[in-house]
């Protein structure tokens, strides 16, 4: 029948149809058009100043398109509601909040449902049981009374990502999870994403320079260099002749699979 049909659909989530982004006098994405159906696993690769985090800005509604389109849910960006807002969970890149602000684990995981509530909501039970649930689900709950400065970096973004549960997100938006934290906790975080994404059928973007790790994990890659530079199945972005147009000599093959070599990339 053709409302089975449908049904069988993917819904788009996200689509972006010749998009250009301009921050001050930088065009941060130019010409920008990609589609993310509902349940997707997308991961964003680029060099530094690709425009990676302003990818998610743009999803987020922070910022508009100077020319072309997005559509976000059935929405487009720039009549983007709070209630809309609200189904996308966000963890910044790193250096983008104050980590040592004097806070429990619990009432960082709080903060999650303000955007669901409003800022001047006072917190519930519910959403005392919501934010219990989301460090439950990230394997921190017994943590909940800790200050969160003193706790490692791997244990903070898995606060960070409870916290973008406990908004109980349709979408998840993760600006460089695993940067900046050893390469044990950067699978333990990935892992935790990847089952978070199946159990709640959640749609992730997630934004890395680690290609290696993510790669096995994700449905498509994007590579980004102020134009989608590739897009596709990893392995069909995965190759030397693409990665090194857009990271030059930075881009080493190890036994492992591509690397990015220098210090520079972590930005
Ligand atoms: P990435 O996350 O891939 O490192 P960004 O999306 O942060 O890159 O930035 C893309 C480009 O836009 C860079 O050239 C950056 O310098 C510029 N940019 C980012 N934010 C601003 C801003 N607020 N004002 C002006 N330019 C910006
Ligand atoms: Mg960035």
């Amino acid at each position: 029948m053709a409302t089975d049909q449908l049904e069988q659909q993917p819904r788009q989530v996200v689509a972006f149809s010749e998009a250009t982004y301009i921050l001050g006098h930088t065009t941060a994405l130019e010409n920008i058009s990609l589609e993310i159906n509902e349940g997707e696993f997308v991961g964003i690769i680029g060099p530094n100043g690709s425009g990676k985090t302003t990818i998610l800005r743009a999803i987020l509604g922070l910022i508009l398109p100077r020319n072309g389109n997005l559509q976000i849910f059935d929405c487009a960006c720039e009549n983007l509601r709070c209630h809309h807002r609200a189904r996308i969970g966000y963890l910044p890149q790193k250096g983008k909040i104050d980590r040592n602000f004097p806070i429990t684990v619990l009432e960082t995981v709080i903060m999650g449902r303000y955007g669901v509530r409003g800022l001047f909501h006072r917190s519930g039970k519910e959403d005392i049981a919501i934010a219990l649930a989301s460090l439950e689900a990230v394997g921190m709950r017994e943590f909940q009374h800790h200050p969160f400065g003193q706790l490692s970096g791997g244990q903070q973004q898995r606060i960070l990502i409870a916290r973008a549960l406990a908004q109980q997100p349709q979408v998840l938006l993760l600006d460089e999870p695993t940067t900046g934290i050893d390469t044990t906790t950067q699978h333990t975080v990935l892992e935790l994403i990847r089952r978070l994404h199946r159990e709640l059928n959640l749609t992730i973007l997630l934004v890395t320079h680690d290609i290696n790790l993510i790669s096995p994990l994700v449905d498509q890659l994007v590579l980004l260099n102020t134009r989608l530079f590739a897009h596709g199945h990893p392995q069909d972005v995965l190759h030397y002749d693409i990665l090194s147009q857009v990271y030059g000599d930075e881009i080493v093959v190890t036994e492992n699979g591509y690397v990015i070599g220098g210090d520079s990339h972590h930005g």
